[in-house]
């Protein structure tokens, strides 16, 4: 068996500029991974089938399944005879605004360029990552990056500065395409790309702070109002900045002081269920 790691993302900006005559979104994110992960086993198959196996009963166990969509991709474009057991280990929240799905697709992508000896590179990886969605590409190199157009095209940036990250996830699910779907592009209050990467480059935790911005908090609070309520609970906690992850729920709370974080930890605890403590992955390196 052969295992691969899964790293969720967290969002440090999203903008969405405009919509495209495609209907996608032409958006503008900087995303870093977190060490919060699947863990993704591939085992080949003689009989040429594709099975998923996994922890969570809310995984599915078929087509639907990205990780499922991944293999298929690689064994019809390259030809392969053989079939893979992929059993995944879930640890990361489902439909939370953390690229769980997207992440177990590039781990298997990655996991099977090896067990099938393909011998692709990542660039090619994360271009049959994009096929699958949006999210895949970024998977596929982990570390931080600019994420441009659909969010496929991936420009690869150094380690933010370091801190803890608190992760809040309420107990609801939040559909990518409600949220995309409930956007008023007009009157965005757009995220200060540009000063967050400078604050990666210059290492100035300050100042990656004061840019964090996501255009689609707002449609999420209104979609789920608790989301503001565990917002407003990690900054009240103690978080020096806060931020709602992709489409939400989960609200991420960047924290430098390590005595800080154990106190933010259980006030958080006390109504939310899934809290979680973790740093950033930092820069890009082979994950599989
Ligand atoms: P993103 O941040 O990229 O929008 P997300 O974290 O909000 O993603 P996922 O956890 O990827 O959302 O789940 C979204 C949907 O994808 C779920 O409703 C689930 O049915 C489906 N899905 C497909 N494959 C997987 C997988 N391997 N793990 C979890 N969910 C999956």
């Amino acid at each position: 068996m052969l295992y691969v790691k899964a790293p969720a993302k967290i969002n440090l900006t999203l903008d969405v500029l405009y919509k495209r005559p495609d209907q996608y979104h032409e958006v503008e994110m900087i995303m870093t991974t977190v060490d919060l992960a699947d863990r993704i086993g591939l085992e080949s198959r003689a009989d040429g089938q594709i099975k998923i196996v996994s922890t969570d009963n809310f995984v599915p166990d078929d087509q639907r399944n990205f990780a499922y969509q991944a293999a298929e991709l690689l064994k019809n474009t390259y030809g392969i005879k053989e079939g893979v057991t992929i059993s995944i280990e879930k640890q990361i929240p489902i439909a939370a605004g953390l690229a769980g799905g997207s992440s177990d697709a590039a781990a298997t992508l990655r996991g099977l360029n090896e067990l099938w000896n393909l011998n692709l590179t990542m660039d090619e990886l994360a271009e049959h990552g994009a096929k699958i969605g949006s999210d895949v590409s970024f998977c596929v190199y982990g570390g931080t990056a600019l994420a441009t157009g659909r969010g496929e095209k991936i420009k690869e940036l150094s380690a933010p500065p370091t801190c803890w990250v608190v992760l809040a996830k309420p107990k609801i699910g939040v559909s990518t395409a409600d949220v995309y779907g409930g956007l008023n592009i007009e009157g965005l209050q757009h995220p200060n790309t540009s000063e967050m990467i400078k604050a990666i480059e210059t290492e100035d935790y300050e100042l990656m702070c004061n840019s964090l911005g996501n255009v689609l908090e707002t449609v999420t609070f209104n979609l789920h109002p608790e989301v503001i309520t565990i917002k407003e609970q990690m900054q009240r906690f103690g978080a020096d900045a806060v931020l709602m992850s992709g489409s939400g729920p989960t609200v991420f709370g960047l924290v430098e002081n390590e005595a800080r974080v154990s106190r933010i930890y259980n006030g958080l605890r006390g109504f939310c269920e899934e809290v979680y403590v973790v740093r950033m992955l930092g820069e890009r390196n082979p994950l599989a």
